[in-house]
């Protein structure tokens, strides 16, 4: 069976230069200009156009081998694309389909669940989202409530997930449940996939502080799942959900965010008149400096990555220092513009139009998401620094 758009061309065998001028090309020809850099993240009736576009090229799934329809991209080529795509300010794609499930449908599912799930998610006609955290259980994820029972040739499913990214946008989602209450915590729980439109499933946008409608609380009242739905063996959720940790890690430390930061930052500045101000460069210029040693370590890991290497636990310095990195910019952006800090959406300043707000938005929750700051911390001390727990 043949999965997705066939590819017309073996892209690794470009060198780097060529593949990147050929991708570069591709962006600065046809993503629309008034969806580069977006203050927020965008929701699918905004952004689908463009992801339809690459679906039909072939290139909505890049890190994907090509058996499965994807364009087959070493690690080296695969970062490639995605710095391309964040230079270029491309929107985040709904990504849970192409980032999480189908690699996880590749490694843990059966034949049958990937002929049915994997060729919708290359043609973005189902959209998924990532069904893990519950109101008490988000860091300490192994402790979730949400339970599945097997009843026939059914998973019938209860409970309730929260900070469910663009769930109102999906029509799938992957759903970590416990299946056996009597085993230790991370030994009773089953990954599970289920379509969002099946009755008994609620989603209820969540606003957050931006007043956007990011994610969702999404409740599961005795929501039926055929069995064929389990993936990975019943009880074995949680090696399943570890596996999609993996290039998640260094994608949270790029340094890209922080660099869109200090372009807002230098454009506020020309704003206020402070660029030749001593303080104001200095505090900048120690921005600055920490944002290119980010770009440095990240080069570093990314050329593991390059490899074809694992990453190993060190990997957490990346995404700690790039967040906070960012919340240190995003406060400056605030504290230079002045009367003008505090105004949502674009703010008339000298003769631009600047968000100020949008990156303290999108620095905020950046420390929380993808394991915590301390999460991370906690892992840096046990597994690199062997100091006691
Ligand atoms: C923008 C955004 C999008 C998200 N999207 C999704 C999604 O699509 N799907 C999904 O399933 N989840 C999603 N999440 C949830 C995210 O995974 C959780 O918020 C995260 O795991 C933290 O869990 P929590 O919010 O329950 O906080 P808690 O785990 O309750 O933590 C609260 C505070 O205590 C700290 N803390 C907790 N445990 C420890 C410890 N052992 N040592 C030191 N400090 C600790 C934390 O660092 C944090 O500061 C999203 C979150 C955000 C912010």
């Amino acid at each position: 069976m043949s999965y997705g758009v066939p590819q017309q061309q073996d892209w690794n065998a470009l060198s780097d230069e060529a593949f990147g001028a050929a991708v570069r090309a591709e962006f600065e020809s046809h993503y629309p200009a008034e969806l580069r850099y977006p203050p927020r993240r965008l929701r699918w009736h905004e952004n689908k156009s463009w992801f339809l576009r690459m679906a039909a090229k072939g290139w909505i799934a890049p890190g994907w081998p090509r058996e499965y329809g994807g364009m087959g991209l070493a690690p080296a080529k695969l970062l490639i694309f995605l710095e391309e795509q964040e230079r270029w300010g491309i929107v985040r794609f709904q990504d849970h389909g192409i980032l999480m499930i189908g690699p996880v449908l590749m490694r843990f599912g059966t034949e049958a669940q990937r002929r049915r799930y994997l060729p919708p998610i290359l043609a973005c006609e189902e959209i998924w989202c990532q069904g893990y955290s519950e109101p008490n259980a988000g860091s300490d994820l192994a402790s979730l409530r949400t339970e599945a029972r097997l009843e026939g040739g059914d998973f019938i499913i209860n409970g309730q997930k929260t900070w469910t990214t663009l769930a109102h946008d999906a029509t799938h989602i992957f759903v970590l449940a416990r299946t056996d209450k009597d085993a230790k915590k991370q030994e009773g729980i089953s990954f599970l996939l289920l379509e969002l439109a099946a009755p008994g499933v609620t989603v209820r946008p969540i606003r957050d502080l931006a007043g956007h409608e990011e994610f969702c609380e999404v409740f599961f009242d005795n929501v039926r799942t055929p069995a064929s739905n389990l993936v990975g063996g019943l009880n074995q959720g949680w090696t399943v959900a570890k596996s999609l940790l993996g290039f998640e890690r260094i994608h949270l430390g790029s340094p890209k965010l922080p660099e869109y930061g200090l372009q807002v930052l230098l454009a506020v500045a020309r704003a206020r008149g402070v660029l030749q101000d001593p303080v104001f460069r200095d505090r900048m210029a120690r921005l600055q400096l920490d944002v290119a040693h980010l770009g440095d370590i990240y080069t570093h890991f990314a050329a593991i990555v390059g490899h074809g290497e694992a990453l190993g636990p060190e990997v957490s310095l990346l995404k700690i220092w790039a967040t906070e990195t960012f919340q240190r910019i995003a406060d400056l952006i605030i504290e230079t513009a002045g009367d003008c800090g505090g105004h949502a959406g674009k703010v008339q300043m000298g003769g631009e139009r600047i968000e100020v707000l949008a990156p303290f938005y999108k620095a905020r929750p950046s420390t929380i998401y993808g394991g915590s700051n301390e999460i991370q911390r906690n892992i840096l001390a046990k597994q690199v620094l062997n100091l006691p727990g």
